[in-house]
């Protein structure tokens, strides 16, 4: 595989283009953004424990029959990914109702409804990631009707996935965000972007402590102590 042009340059990530049409390799930097690249840090080590971790969830939703952009990891910061065409959503998967999501519907975070919530918000950094219905999304050319049926369905499916996953390894997964994106090669809705503690809330389920992007935004506690800890949590179980 031959590494070619950069196509992208994010505040936390790098794509670069390939030989091989179809496929791109997704490089992880240390920096972190937050409130919509308001907040911004650099942690040693970050990005390197983020492609870990997310090259771990990538495969096992891939391996458990949700398709995600992940092909193969590369290297301590790279991972090789399928080319999708951005679909320009975000999906989030709530098992407890915090963060945003608390303030905006006026309840103490983290309370505990008994059904999951699925959101869907416009991508877009300008406008702060608004929350969207699906009438919107299709006014706005961003995706069909069927293509958001599709993600719905893959995000109920993946996120229920994750949670059992970090439950085995004794994390309580809080909410998570998902991006999709249309398959170069395929056409098919796949799930693309990276899912890690930059992306989901996770919580240590005996002592509460926060394991996530949380840390940075409160300031509350060590970025990569956190990720360190998840990364752990999850080599000390079997995944399947
Ligand atoms: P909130 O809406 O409370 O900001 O986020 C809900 C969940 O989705 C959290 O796990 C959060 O990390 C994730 N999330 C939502 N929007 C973004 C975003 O733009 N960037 C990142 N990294 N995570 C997001």
């Amino acid at each position: 595989m031959e590494k070619r042009e950069k196509l992208f340059d994010g505040n936390e990530k790098q794509v670069f283009a390939t030989d091989n049409p179809d496929l791109v390799i997704f490089r992880y930097k240390d920096v972190t953004v937050a409130y919509n690249n308001v907040k911004r840090a650099r942690f040693p080590g970050k990005g390197i424990l983020d492609n870990q971790i997310s090259a771990m969830l990538l495969d096992y939703l891939n391996r458990n029959g949700v398709e995600t952009h992940f092909v193969e990891k590369l290297g301590e910061r790279e991972q090789l990914c399928r080319k999708i065409e951005i679909i320009p959503l975000e999906v989030v998967f709530h098992n407890r109702i915090a963060g945003t999501l608390a303030s905006r519907l006026g309840v103490e975070d983290g309370f505990k409804p008994g059904n999951v919530i699925v959101d869907l918000c416009y991508n877009n950094d300008e406008l702060g990631d608004p929350l969207v219905n699906q009438d919107q999304a299709v006014a706005l050319k961003l995706a069909t009707y069927e293509e958001l049926e599709k993600m719905f369905s893959i995000a109920r499916r993946a996120g229920a996935l994750l949670t059992k996953l970090f439950h085995e390894a004794g994390i309580e997964m809080v909410d998570a965000k998902l991006e999709f994106g249309r398959a170069s090669d395929t056409g098919a809705i796949i799930i693309s972007d990276e899912i890690s503690p930059d992306t989901c809330r996770l919580w240590d389920e005996k002592t509460g402590e926060r394991l996530d992007k949380d840390c940075f935004r409160l300031d509350i506690c060590d970025v990569a102590e956190a990720y360190a800890k998840v990364l752990d949590k999850l080599n000390s179980i079997k995944i399947k």
